[in-house]
């Protein structure tokens, strides 16, 4: 495949004023993958800031109760800010001053993408600045006040719906009006090339322990590897090292909201079309003239609606698979989750759990799949009580 295409997918369109830094990012990306003193800083922060390895845990009350495959959660939710995001955060931060930036700028739609930059911008002493949608920063006001706790500037864009995508194309708009001191730290597995080949890279580190660790607990290999999928950084980086192994199943779960025949979802895969946005060609929801549509979901985290080109493509080639979730699916197997594991989880990762839980059953106790627990759910909590009509003084 041609670099930075999946398929037909990918791709960079781009205005032209950010192909030069995108090339220039590309071989910065380039010149240190494979570097050794910068994998030696990037791994050290790994273990000594983020908390990795992240834990590879048996769910053994979930698993008795389905009768099934053995469910293993790769705790996530376990690092440092709590999910993901900080494992891409950090490899991106360490690039951006390698390349001689001074100041980082990122999107956010709950603030989970926003906090993690935010961190590490005040652990390397960076400027930051965060761009939200208005209506993000109103329902996740606590994530804003975190952030500006660790010394960002939190931007709110009033433009269009006034939520992620609009952060998106505010953020781009900054960058291309100052691009000689500003990096671009994008939060997930999407965008132009190579965002969504370096956004792999930095988390696939979540498949590179899971393969050690479930190889170490059950001498083979998991019959299915299972993530949510907003953008798709955790579901690719969950299915990195696993992609070569024909025989592991790997599953992406997407937001169904409140159900894929309602206009109420974010299902990209299950009801979008191809489409170029946010400078990569991928299924997106979309209305008939090819205007993106706005999305729902109750989580925050996969209220997005595109979805990262290597996805699209493992979809078309059918090495994926990609099934819709509702949120009242998610909701409910958050407080199962709860009550018989005692691990509240963020709401993104209940869908995953959810459709694992469902897996599970056309395996033995012989068998096992691994669910990336993505984020924990502290931050979910008064949004599930309000769900299920109770009150708790937000
Ligand atoms: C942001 C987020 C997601 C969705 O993003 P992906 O790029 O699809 O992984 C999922 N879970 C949590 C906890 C998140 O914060």
């Amino acid at each position: 495949m041609t670099k930075g295409r999946y398929g037909i997918h990918g791709g960079q369109y781009m205005p032209e004023t950010l192909m030069n830094e995108l090339k220039f990012l590309e071989e910065s990306y380039e010149k240190y993958k494979n570097d050794l003193e910068f994998n030696k800083e990037l791994n050290d922060l790994l273990k000594n800031y983020v908390n990795r390895p992240s834990l590879l845990y048996y769910a053994e009350n979930i698993s008795k109760d389905v009768g099934g495959a053995k469910i293993y959660l790769k705790r996530e939710d376990l690092n440092h800010t709590g999910a993901h995001k900080i494992n891409n955060v950090v490899g991106q931060a360490l690039l951006a001053k390698r390349m001689g930036k001074t100041r980082l700028i990122a999107e956010t739609g709950a603030g989970q993408h926003g906090v993690a930059t935010a961190t590490v911008a005040a652990l390397f002493g960076m400027e930051c600045e965060v761009f939200m949608g208005k209506e993000d920063t109103d329902r996740q006001a606590l994530n804003v006040y975190r952030m500006e706790l660790l010394g960002a500037k939190v931007t709110a864009v009033e433009t269009g719906t006034k939520t992620l995508k609009d952060a998106v194309n505010a953020v781009i708009r900054e960058w291309v009006g100052r691009i000689d001191d500003t990096y671009y730290v994008l939060g997930s597995a999407v965008g132009p090339h190579p965002y969504p080949e370096i956004v792999k890279h930095f988390q696939a580190v979540i498949s590179e322990e899971a393969k050690e660790q479930i190889l170490q607990e059950e001498g083979k290999l998991p019959k299915a590897v299972v993530a949510c999928v907003g953008g798709g950084s955790n579901a690719i980086g969950m299915f990195a090292n696993f992609i070569e192994e024909d025989n592991v199943r790997l599953i992406g779960c997407e937001a169904a909201g409140l159900g894929i025949d309602t206009d109420k979802h974010a299902a990209t895969i299950t009801t979008g079309e191809v489409g170029i946005f946010h400078g990569m060609k991928s299924y997106f929801v979309q209305h008939k003239g090819g205007q993106i549509a706005p999305v729902y979901s109750i989580s925050a985290g996969l209220d997005y609606p595109g979805i990262g080109p290597e996805h699209s493509y493992l979809h078309d080639s059918k090495r994926a698979e990609y099934y819709p979730v509702t949120d009242e699916e998610a909701v409910s197997t958050l407080e199962y989750l709860a009550k018989r594991e005692g691990i509240i989880c963020a709401i993104e990762s209940a869908f995953a759990v959810s459709k694992a839980l469902e897996i599970a059953k056309e395996y033995t106790p012989d068998d096992s799949i691994i669910v990336c627990l993505s984020g924990r759910g502290d931050k979910d909590v008064a949004a599930i009580a309000k769900y299920r009509g109770e009150d708790i003084n937000e």
